[in-house]
């Protein structure tokens, strides 16, 4: 920094040596009439006389010759305290003091340097010369009182009021760097100039954190260009995934490091890369693997970070999977997805034994649940009742799509307690809003073992009815992609260009044994509504579309729209308490049959619908 005062000094002078003008007379109003008056010309001789003191070696080396300058401006400027010259005085004043510091090192002359960049900036706030007092009062505070906050209020000061000013850039530069290096916030001033108009603000991170999975999640102002590198552990530093968002400023009281230490990563830190980069750091301790992506509407970037995975299957379990893949009778997606996910949903051959130890053991002990009897490892259901707060969902017929499934969740889960003695989280108990992707890093915090995220449907045609049940996979259904589009609250065009992304997204979803519990869920559902004489729903079938809230998820994940509240009849039956109780009833009747039939999965057996 005191290269840039030194170099713009340099600059001041070499300016007035070309010209002979004085330097502050430059930075004055040039007036000829004034050069005549007798302070002018002892202002003159004063100038002289410094430009000397800077020049020659022999003078300059005598503190007392510097006194003598500073006497030459003081009694100038003490004969005179208004004249034009006064604020010239005080800040040659100031420089005189300023070259002493730098020359005989004690602490007074700094302190006096300053005093007069003060004086003039009090007394003569609108001379042209303030703007240069101020730099260099930003200069002597960062590079000397060693100060950069105080620093940063100076050099603010020439953004807010001196805009027009010559040192408005070099402000804006010391600023950029202090903003990188000491989380100096800039002024707002500086963020709508043209420098940085284009720049997106990221806001603070946020995270949701198991020892087996981590959830990261970045928003910004706007839509930014990223990309991400992983390097690898060095001897003095952890591995660690950087994330750098282009053309984005974040606000200095955001860049505190985050400590995360939950066996994946050890803390996230964030700060101002470069003017115009904003950088993430995870500082990792042990991962297997990562996924990122980005949502719409509000622009977010989401890091979902995987613990390490158990060790490989047997032969025999694969064998087993193989069968089940065989006969499902969904048949869905890609064949090439089934098989990338088939890794996750096989057991350890260690885990197996356990279970159907405690399947064998059942008639022996009456104290365990169903769940536990069952011996699958579906122990803790997340029920996710969509929207909520400020987001209403879906609305019609007096009802609003949040209130109907948080009262259907209420109902919902203590069943599913009693019946099955699984521990159920729902991921709001009030009307607050959750986004999307928090709903699933609770569920994957929780170590869910199943996730039901409950909807109700709408559709601009009021003659449009029924129920559908979908789970996560690609779509080119235009119906299926015009209600995830609803319920993800974006276009369909925003999501067809996360489709491309999808696929290396939903290596770690369990597609096929989400498709299988959406249709088991769904078929206890419309086979019940039969028989209790709601004959009329209409059975949409179960349909796989990108729905943001099942991304990411590691268990099977569906989501229900048990009705459209846009239709009469549908509405009709959603202010029916027997029928959101007949709801509540059958989608746990479905959750357990899909338990009863993963169980025979582990026994050996084949699991037909
Ligand atoms: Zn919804």
């Amino acid at each position: 920094m005191k290269h840039t005062i030194s170099f713009y000094f340099f600059i001041f002078f070499g300016l007035s040596l070309l010209t002979g003008i004085p330097g502050s007379l430059l930075a004055e109003q040039w007036n000829p009439e004034q050069q005549e008056a007798p302070g002018n010309r002892r202002y003159d001789e004063a100038k002289f006389y410094y430009n000397q003191l800077q020049t020659s070696q022999a003078l300059s080396s005598s503190r007392d010759n510097w006194l003598k300058g500073s006497r030459n401006f003081r009694r100038i400027y003490l004969a005179s305290p208004k004249s034009a010259l006064a604020p010239s005085c005080l800040f040659m004043l100031g420089r005189i003091y300023s070259n002493m510091y730098e020359k005989f090192a004690e602490t007074r002359d700094l302190d006096e340097s300053i005093s007069y960049f003060k004086d003039v900036v009090r007394l003569f706030p609108k001379s042209r010369l303030a703007d240069d007092s101020y730099f260099a009062l930003g200069g002597l505070y960062l590079n000397e009182k060693k100060n950069p906050q105080k620093a940063g209020e100076f050099f603010r000061e020439i953004i807010n009021n001196y805009s027009t000013g010559d040192m408005y850039p070099q402000a804006e530069s010391q600023l950029k760097i202090l903003s990188q290096e000491h989380n100096i916030a800039l002024p707002k001033a500086m963020m709508s100039s043209k420098s940085f108009d284009r720049l997106s603000y990221v806001l603070p991170v946020k995270y949701w954190s198991s020892d087996k999975y981590t959830r990261i999640v970045i928003m910004a102002s706007n839509p930014v260009n990223y990309n991400e590198v992983l390097l690898g552990k060095t001897k003095d530093r952890p591995a660690r995934l950087y994330i750098d968002f282009k053309k984005s400023y974040i606000e200095p009281q955001y860049r505190a490091p985050v400590p995360i230490e939950d066996g994946l990563l050890k803390r996230i830190r964030t700060g101002q890369f470069s003017p115009d980069t904003v950088r993430v750091v995870l500082d990792i301790e042990s991962i297997e693997n990562y996924k990122i992506f980005s949502l719409p509407d509000p622009f977010r970037v989401v890091i979902d970070v995987h613990g390490k995975t158990p060790p490989p299957p047997s032969i025999k379990n694969i064998k087993r999977d193989k069968t089940v893949a065989k006969h499902n009778p969904q048949k869905q997606g890609n064949p090439q997805l089934i098989a990338r996910t088939k890794a996750k949903k096989m057991l350890t051959p260690d885990g197996t034994h356990k279970q159907n130890k405690l399947v064998e053991s059942v008639p022996s002990n009456e104290k365990l649940s169903l769940a536990q009897q069952l011996g699958l490892g579906v122990r803790t259901i997340v029920i996710d009742p969509g929207h909520g707060g400020k987001d209403p969902g879906a609305m019609g017929y007096g009802l609003k799509e949040k209130d109907i499934v948080l009262a259907l969740a209420k109902q919902l889960a203590p069943i599913l307690r009693a019946k099955l003695g699984c521990k159920v989280i729902l991921t709001r108990e009030t009307d607050v809003f959750i986004p999307l992707e928090e709903r699933t890093a609770i569920a994957n915090t929780q170590n869910a073992d199943i996730f039901l995220s409950l909807h109700v449907n709408a559709h601009p045609s009021n003659k449009v009815r029924g129920i559908e049940t979908y789970f996560l996979n690609l779509s080119t259904n235009a119906e299926a992609m015009r209600v995830a589009a609803m319920e993800n609250a974006t276009s369909t065009h925003q999501m067809s260009d996360l489709q491309d992304i999808l696929l290396d997204i939903m290596k770690n979803s369990k597609i096929t044994e989400s498709s299988r519990l959406a249709q088991t869920i769904h078929n206890s559902i419309v086979d019940a509504a039969q028989n209790k004489g709601y004959s009329n729903i209409k059975n949409l079938g179960v349909k796989q579309a990108p729905f943001y809230v099942l991304i990411g998820a590691q268990m099977p994940a569906i989501l229900l729209e048990v009705a459209f509240i846009t239709n009469k009849k549908d509405a009709k039956n959603l202010k029916d308490p027997l029928f959101m109780k007949m709801i509540s009833q059958e989608i746990v009747q479905g959750v357990q049959l899909y338990m009863e039939s993963t169980t025979a999965q582990l026994r050996g057996q084949t699991w037909v619908e």
